[in-house]
């Protein structure tokens, strides 16, 4: 059998992946585990989807040569503009998706977490286009610290509710809707926002991401007469956008993917969330992937400037690209991230969001050739992030 990087028959990435839920929840993954392939392989699923991604959210994303900056670095330089996505990121993708999804199951409820906000804005932003039911679950913390998206969810008709136990973030926010589910498995869907979570989410989620690679091929075709690029390379927080980039290269060795890890102040600062160099081996979400954790098996806290990088895992697939050596991983440094921010503004007159300026920073780390093709998902904008770089560079 053909080699793949793709997922298993039984929800695993070579050995991480499968769902290690309660026993409570299984009936609510179950169902969605039996039903996900049939139901996105309706023609009906595929229109509707198709359309939305038109007509709603600005697709098909344009792939622009990056001119100036290709020129600085003695490369060709393509950014596939997710930034261009309405809500400003490749998020919506997703959560397009299962709500398309959530609908077929008969489902009239939505949950999701969020850390950030922009999944909470996200999943409020298509429930709000379906007219459902949606509950967004934050950290008391993250409800201070992330006021513009808590109002965004807020005007868009979402309930936004307080997790009050632990850190009073993102893990405790998670907890709760796991909590919730549970308590309303019939008419309830849980929307999970990057490619994490007990399978079958994270190959869900790979799927409707997929929709950037399957552009970047007949884009990068008419540019350049070839639908595969020399180097794909995306940011990682949980892996969705990446995962989006690389889903059809995934198994076209030709292709070298690269994740970017968010370092923080320092690999080895200990306020970092390099995931799969300081991650072992253990289970978050419902899934066994690699995650940052103690000796005694405790999650520790991330840190990273770009609060969408900043969480203790990364996904299943993204932790076999890492021990298979499929992909390589970088980590990038708050500092090089935000002086990548600002480069791309000035050379290209696109501001990045912070996550996506991890990826930009690569130019400094690694030298490609003249003739070498590199596309880089533009994962998203940095409106939302202006205040951090007016901060950062004192503006
Ligand atoms: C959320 C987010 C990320 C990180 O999430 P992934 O699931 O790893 O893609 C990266 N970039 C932007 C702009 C985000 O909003």
């Amino acid at each position: 059998m053909k080699k793949t990087y793709n997922i298993n028959k039984k929800g695993y990435y070579g050995e991480f992946g499968g769902a290690y839920i309660p026993e409570m929840l299984y009936p609510n993954v179950e169902e969605l585990r039996q039903n996900y392939l049939k139901i996105m392989a309706e023609p009906s699923f595929k229109e509707e989807f198709d359309h939305l991604l038109k007509d709603y959210v600005g697709r098909p994303s344009p792939l622009y040569f990056a001119k100036r900056l290709s020129e600085k670095y003695n490369t060709k330089i393509y950014l596939k503009r997710e930034d261009l996505n309405h809500t400003g990121a490749h998020k919506v993708n997703n959560t397009i998706g299962q709500i398309l999804m959530a609908q077929r199951l008969g489902k009239t409820r939505i949950i999701a977490e969020t850390g950030a906000g922009q999944h909470g804005v996200a999943t409020a932003t298509v429930c709000a286009l379906m007219g459902l039911k949606c509950i967004v679950y934050m950290g008391e913390i993250d409800i201070a610290r992330q006021a513009p998206n808590v109002a965004r969810m807020k005007m868009l008709g979402a309930e936004v509710r307080p997790a009050l136990s632990g850190s009073r973030t993102l893990k405790d926010a998670t907890n709760e809707a796991i909590r919730d589910w549970i308590n309303n498995p019939v008419d309830t869907h849980y929307i999970i926002g990057s490619v994490v979570g007990p399978h079958p989410y994270p190959d869900m989620v790979a799927r409707f991401q997929a929709i950037v690679s399957e552009e970047i091929q007949w884009q990068l075709k008419d540019k350049e007469g070839t639908t595969k690029p020399d180097y794909v390379i995306a940011c990682v927080g949980g892996g969705s956008n990446a995962a989006g980039a690389f889903y059809h290269y995934l198994d076209d060795t030709d292709v070298k993917l690269i994740a970017v890890e968010a370092a923080g102040k320092g690999i080895h600062s200990g306020e970092s969330a390099a995931t799969s160099v300081l991650g072992k081996e253990g289970i978050i979400h419902g899934s066994k992937t690699l995650l940052m954790q103690t000796n005694d098996g405790q999650i520790t806290e991330p840190y990273s400037i770009s609060a969408g990088l900043d969480y203790p895992g990364v996904g299943p697939m993204h932790a076999h690209l890492y021990t298979s050596g499929r992909a390589e991983f970088i980590s990038i440094t708050d500092d090089e991230a935000m002086t990548a921010g600002l480069e791309l503004s000035q050379l290209e007159g696109i501001i990045p969001a912070i996550e996506t300026s991890h990826s930009l920073a690569i130019f400094n780390q690694k030298k490609f050739k003249e003739n070498d093709i590199v596309v880089i998902n533009l994962s998203g904008r940095g409106d939302k992030d202006l205040q951090n770089y007016i901060d950062y560079f004192k503006l």
